[in-house]
């Protein structure tokens, strides 16, 4: 469902990714690893176009969003992602956060997203705080709402950056439950984290990256067992 070819992106003079190729297929869990600054999130934020890669397309659905022309409002509904640091809209409810976008886009109308808000936030365990402010929540569950604002587009395709990374330890397992649930419906998840367990039991495959490139690209259980590549044994050396 996403191709990859030989994607490039430079900030001035700092080549962040130099050549990524890459195909993510529909209903796969993919994490990402590797050491802080080897562009993990640029690589994400390049997928749905926060931004604009220097050389390289990337393919939705066969679609190019590079290309002159390209419908990227419509590709981008396509996409959800997930910060770490939850970008919540502070003076809105919780039921507001997840309403807002699916109803301003046209996407539902005001009646629709209020049922479909209702059940996310079941889903993701916080029915009780619809009308709640963020102001008010835990991190833990401003990420869950964050995450079911996300899920409120109806998106293929959901990208996460670190979602645990700004979480007190005791709220990581709460959220990491609901994103384990999403890949077990059969989302399609491309996840940046340090948390190992969790990208060696959810994942399909997990994708290694240092210095802009992907270094190594397995399954979980080889990545994290039987590295092949020095640089990903130095890594994980430290991390596991
Ligand atoms: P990671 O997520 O793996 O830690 P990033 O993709 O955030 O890595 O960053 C990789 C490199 O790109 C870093 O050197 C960072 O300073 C640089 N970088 C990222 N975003 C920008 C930006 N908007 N402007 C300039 N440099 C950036
Ligand atoms: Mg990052």
């Amino acid at each position: 469902m996403i191709k990859i070819n030989n994607l490039h992106k430079s900030f001035g003079d700092n080549q962040v990714l130099k050549g990524i190729d890459e195909q993510i297929n529909h209903g796969e869990v993919v994490s990402v690893i590797g050491p802080s600054g080897s562009g993990k999130s640029t690589f994400l934020r390049c997928i749905n176009l926060l931004e604009q890669p220097t050389q390289g397309d990337v393919l939705i659905d066969g679609q190019s969003i590079t290309e002159p022309g390209a419908c990227i409002d419509k590709l981008r509904q396509k996409v959800g992602m997930v910060f770490q640091n939850f970008n919540l809209f502070p003076h809105k409810t919780v039921k507001q956060n997840i309403t807002l976008a699916p109803v301003k886009l046209g996407v539902m109308t005001a009646k629709e997203a209020d049922g479909e808000a209702e059940a996310l936030l079941e889903q993701v365990g916080l029915q009780d705080k619809a009308d709640a402010y963020p102001s008010s929540l835990s991190g833990g569950q401003k990420q869950r709402v964050a995450i079911a604002r996300a899920l409120a587009m109806k998106p293929e395709l959901m990208l996460f950056d670190e979602p645990t990374s700004a979480l007190d330890p005791e709220m990581v397992g709460d959220v990491l439950d609901v994103m384990k649930s999403l890949a077990h419906k059969g989302m399609t998840m491309v996840i940046v984290t340090h948390e190992m367990g969790f990208a060696r039991d959810v994942s399909d495959r997990v994708i290694f990256m240092d210095g802009g490139v992907i270094v190594e690209n397995s399954e979980p259980e080889a990545l994290f067992s039987a590295p092949k590549e020095a640089r990903t044994q130095a890594f994980l050396s430290k991390v596991l």
